[in-house]
This record gives structure tokens, sequence and C-alpha cells, in this order.
């Protein structure tokens, strides 16, 4: 089995926040400031941007690197969404983030690498959505059984 997918590099200049999906223009690494303003917990925190497309994702503080790739305001709210079935999905069924993370990738067939909410477009993170309550509510009715 292949361990790892060979992305070509504008796919993971995508993926690691500099190039924007949109435009195909380099993103900018700004302040937080600038996207939700001086007064904000968010201020001093890098963030990487598409200015003209209004797209942008946050940086991982330590390494630096960004989270996944740009977003713009539709994107960032269907990634909000699977974040928060994300959330459902490891705390009610008991699992370490880690292990929520394996269970997506192999539902969504996709390389544990590639499987982060920060790199999904707008249909995957739709199937994400789709692909948890189910499967919580069958996990609950197992339990019930149990009972
Ligand atoms: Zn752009």
């Amino acid at each position: 089995m292949a361990k790892h997918l060979k992305l070509d590099a504008w796919k993971k200049e995508i993926l690691t926040g500099n190039l924007c999906p949109y435009c195909n223009d380099l993103t900018k690494r700004i302040k937080g400031s600038e996207i939700y303003g001086e007064d904000t917990p968010w201020a001093d925190l890098d963030f990487m941007l598409c200015r003209p497309c209004w797209a942008y994702t946050g940086v991982h503080q330590k390494s630096g690197i960004a989270l996944g790739s740009v977003a713009n305001a539709l994107l960032r709210d269907k990634r909000r969404a699977a974040n928060q079935v994300f959330d459902r999905l490891y705390q009610e069924a008991h699992l370490t983030r880690t292990q929520a993370y394996l269970w997506l990738a192999k539902q969504l067939g996709l390389n544990r690498k590639l499987t982060h909410i920060g790199m999904f477009g707008e249909e995957t993170c739709d199937l994400v959505v789709e692909l948890v309550p189910p499967f919580l509510e069958k996990l609950r009715q197992q339990t019930n059984l149990r009972k």
C-alpha cells in the first residue's frame, strides 16, 4: 500500500496555505488584527491571507505552518460545521482525536496525512457533516442494546 500520496507542488502550496486556491496568487502572512481587529484575542496571532479573495487560514503558532489552505467565507462556514461534528465524533464515540481522524480518513478514502479539516474543500466538509451523525446514532443504538 502506498504510504504517502505524491502531491504535485502546486497542490502542496495550496494545502500549506502559501497559494490561494481561488486566484492562484501568493498569500501573505499577516497578523490577526487585520482580520479580527486590534482588540481581539487573535490580534497577535499569525494568519495566511489572500487579500483580494478575503480567504484566510490560521497558522500553527509554534511551527509557523499554516493549518491548511486559505478559505473564503463559505468554506470557513463549512469547515466550522465539519469541526463541530468532528468534536462530537471523538467526544461521543470516546475516541482520541487521532483515532477519530483515522476513522474519518477511512470513511472518506483519504490518505491520513490529507485528513485535516483545514485541508478540506466544501464537498469534503459536507461529507463529514453527513457521515458523522448516522455513525453516532448507530453507536448509541448498540450501546442501548448492551444495557
Ligand atoms: Zn485569492
